[in-house]
Parts: C-alpha cells; structure tokens; sequence
C-alpha cells in the first residue's frame, strides 16, 4: 500500500437503502472524499443491481478511494420489473435492519480490515450511518469504532422524532380513536417539542397519527432516539438560518451536533466524482431539452419525491389543476406513483396540454430545479426536495404526504413564507389557483423574493467563513482525532 493509503481515514457509509436517504448521505460521502477520506459506500445489493440496471454495468466501480460494496437486505427475492415493491416499504424495512443487517455488514467489515492488513486499502477509521438504523452502532461497538450519525431529516423534523416519548408522557399520544384524525385534535397546538414554536399536532412526522400504544413504527423512532447519544456527533443537512431554533433547541442536548448543509452543488464539478451518481430511477435526457425550449421562470415542476403515492383520483384532480392553470408544466410521473399502477390521462388532458408540457418517469432534480425557465415547485416536501429548492430559490407549492413532510411543510409555508399549502383532499380548483398565485400572483412574487434571500444564505454558509463550512472543518476534526 501506498504512503498515501496508508495516511488516509476510511469512512464507511450505511445508507438507509431509500433514495430520500441514500442522495444525502452520498453527497456527505462525496464532501468527506474532496477532504481527503477513503470512502467506502455500502448499498443493498438489491439497490446494487437496480444501479447496474439504471446507470449501465459500470456505474458502481467507483475510484480507487471511492468503493462501493454490498450488503442483503433480507427481504424476499424481487422480481426486477415488479410494482409495489417491498424494498421501499418502511416498516418492512425497518424490521429487517433489526433482524438482518449487523451480521453482513460485520462480515464485511471483517473483510475490509483484511484488505487494509494486505495493505490494499487504507484501515477503516470510522462509520457513518443514516441515524435510523441500529445495526451499525452494534458494529462500531463489535469494532471500536466511533460512529457519526446523519439525520436525514431537518432539525425540526429530528427534534419531534426524539420527543415521541414526550407526546406519550404529557398523554398526546396515542389518539384516543380514528375520530381524533378528523375531529380537529390535529390542530391542537404541542408546545413540548424543543426549537419548534406555533406548529400543531398536524405539523409533526405522521408517524404520531396512531391509536395503538405499541404502534411498531412509533416504537422502532423511540428506540432510535435513545441511542443517538451513543454517536460521536450528529450531522444535519441544514443550516442556521433555515432552522436555528431547532438547532439551538438541539445543541443544548447533543453537543457534537454539527449543521454542514446545504451539500455544495460544486461537489460535482469534478469530473471524478461527477461520474458517480445516486439516483435509482433512470433520468429522462428530454426533461433538461424541453426546459431549455420555455420561457424564463415560466415552468411549474411537479414532483412528489420517490415514494409517494396517490390515487388515481388525486392524480387526475392535480392534472386538470395543472391544465386549467393554463401555465406551462413538466411533470414527474414514477411508474408507481398512482395506487393500483397504471395512470391514465384522457386525451381531452393530453391534446389540451401537449403545447406546454412534458411528463417524464425521473428526472435529473437539482439541475431541473437549477434551470432558468423553472418558476414554481408543486412538492411532496421531502426534506432533500425542501432544501434544493431553497439553494435554487423556488418558491413551492405544497403537498405534503408523510414522515417529516408536514413539518417541512409548516417551516416552507409559515416559518419561511417560500410556499402554499394545497389540501390533502386536492381539488382540482384549487391547484388552478393556487399555481396561478405561486407563477404570477402578489404572494408568489413575494415568496420568490424571500427564497432567493434564503438562497443566498446558503451560498454564504458554505464558502470558507460560512457556519457549515465551519462545522464541516470541526466535525472532520473530530474524526481525524477519534482515528484509531
Ligand atoms: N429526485 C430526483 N429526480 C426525481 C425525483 C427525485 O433526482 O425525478 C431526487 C431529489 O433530488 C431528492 C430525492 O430524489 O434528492 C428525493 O428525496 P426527498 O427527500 O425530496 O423525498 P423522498 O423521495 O425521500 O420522499
């Protein structure tokens, strides 16, 4: 092994094998490896041979310190072509990293800690992990180890996520019965989540919305909030400005908090590690042509993230929303994104619209997102979707669906004033007008104006003398000392 191998600390990366997870947690990989880590990613090998599938046999060779390796999910056999597949189910899932992970991802480490003696790759010095997984704090135990966690969600969303505990103490949870889902107890203001202030129980993850004490999901969030302090440091992909209440709220408990985000969108102006990407659904080439064809601003993006799902009514109130806008539109339409698979559009629908719009199954988001003739973003709030459209500076419409989407929801649409909220019973009059706001309306105009500020704050964050440019030299820091 080289000099230079041998000096250099090796990270492994566990993403929680969902696309919302994987993306961040890659571009933290990436960061780590522009500062000089040994970066070794671990995917499911289901996800493996979806990569494969969508990116071509050799997307995943990676660099000579960039590596990717492979783990089982434990799940039963896919088949490939397969709709409603369970490996982006998240209770299923959830069970698994409980039952199924530690022992491979020990044998792997075994394996990697052979190749290191060999001299072939640099010793594993750290892991980082998507902080709702368990089985890598038993490894880093198993192996001396110190662990970093990353919170896939914002500090809000995370700050409610390690209170469950708190909502079942004061009696909030759980709901006495299903009526309490539509009785107006979810406008209930909760004042005991620390760093969020005026949201209501309709605000928090979705997760809460349970009758069952021993709901399976609500137990798994409790369990992960206990170990959290079992990590060297907790990383967030967020910034001050963004959430500084939550921050400060979080700081007090966990010091070893560090806010690096937004993730630099430089990072893939290296033709190295531009090469590798993270998207599992193959990206439609037309979507970035077509845009180059519109109108300065002029473009809705409707998106809803990787896992969303609607029925075939809420899909068609959204589509006559859109064509009755009259505005131009690019759509994003996953293959399973309509409950019971097939999504049929009226040719009345197509012949209306075909001048001003362009549905795609996937699409390349950021640059998208990124591009001059986009002016609005319909969203599901996804906290990846939130915060790129913030660094882009869209304002959104949305629509959140679960998990931590109604509390990104409350921060867009009340904290920061960049969006609107559409109902969870969408109708089609109402996304006509609220598209029409958001595109030429007074409100858009205003909110536009606030996400370009917040856009420039992120730019700021993350130069040299910037916050999470800051955190980003300490928590490396951190690491380089904790080597073992
Ligand atoms: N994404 C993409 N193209 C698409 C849809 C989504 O590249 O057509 C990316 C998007 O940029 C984001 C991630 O997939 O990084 C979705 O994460 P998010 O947290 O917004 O939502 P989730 O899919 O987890 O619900």
């Amino acid at each position: 092994m080289s000099n230079i191998a041998e000096r250099k600390p090796h990270a492994v990366f566990t993403p929680f094998p969902l696309q919302g997870h994987i993306n961040p947690l890659f571009k933290l990989a990436k960061v780590l490896h522009l500062r000089g880590f040994h970066i070794t990613f671990v995917h499911t090998e289901y996800n493996h041979k979806r990569y494969l599938k969508t990116r071509g046999p050799n997307a995943l060779d990676g660099l000579p310190d960039f590596r990717f390796e492979t783990i089982p999910d434990g799940l039963p056999p896919l088949d490939d072509d397969a709709n409603g597949d369970v490996s982006q189910d998240i209770p299923t899932l959830c069970d698994s990293f409980r039952k199924n992970f530690l022992q491979p991802f020990c044998n792997l480490l075994t394996r990697l800690s052979h190749s290191a003696i060999a001299g072939l790759i640099p010793p594993v010095t750290c892991l980082v992990t998507d902080c709702f997984m368990s089985f890598p704090i038993q490894a880093a135990q198993e192996f001396s180890l110190p662990l970093l966690f990353f919170s896939p969600v914002g500090a809000g969303a995370f700050s409610s996520f390690i209170h469950f505990t708190t909502l079942f103490d004061r009696g909030i949870l759980p709901f006495k019965d299903k009526s309490y889902l539509t009785n107006g107890y979810l406008d209930t203001k909760v004042d005991c989540i620390p760093g969020l202030q005026n949201f209501r129980l309709k605000d928090l993850p979705s997760y809460i919305r349970i009758t069952d004490p021993n709901d399976f999901m609500l137990e798994y969030f409790i369990e992960v909030a206990n170990r959290i302090p079992r990590a060297s440091a907790v990383v967030f992909n967020t910034f001050d400005e963004l959430e500084r209440d939550a921050l400060n709220a979080l700081s007090s408990v966990f010091p070893s908090l560090y806010a690096v985000g937004p993730f630099p969108s430089f990072l893939d102006q290296s033709p190295h590690l531009a090469s590798l990407g993270s998207n599992l659904w193959k990206e439609d080439p037309k979507c970035l042509e077509w845009l180059e064809s519109q109108e300065p601003g002029s473009v809705v993006y409707v998106n809803f993230g990787s896992i969303t799902i609607m029925s075939p009514d809420q899909l068609l109130e959204f589509a006559w929303g859109l064509a009755n806008s009259k505005k131009p539109f690019l759509w994003i339409i996953r293959p399973d994104l309509v409950i019971g698979g097939s999504v049929i559009l009226s040719s009345e629908f197509v012949n209306e619209t075909r001048d001003r719009s362009l549905i795609a199954s996937w699409c390349p988001q950021e640059q998208v997102l990124n591009h001059p003739s986009v002016g609005g973003f319909l969203t599901h709030c996804g906290w990846n979707s939130t915060t790129e459209s913030v660094c882009a500076g869209v304002p959104m419409l949305c629509w959140p669906f679960f998990a931590d989407q109604p509390t990104n929801c409350r921060y867009i649409c009340n904290e920061w004033e960049v969006g609107i909220e559409i109902d969870t019973n969408v109708k089609r009059n109402e996304v006509e007008e609220r598209v029409n706001e958001l595109m030429v309306g007074e409100k858009g105009k205003k909110m536009r104006q606030k996400i370009m500020e917040l856009k420039k704050s992120a730019e700021k964050e993350i130069r040299p003398g910037g916050c999470s440019y800051k955190n980003l030299d300490k928590l490396i820091k951190v690491l380089l000392n904790q080597r073992s």
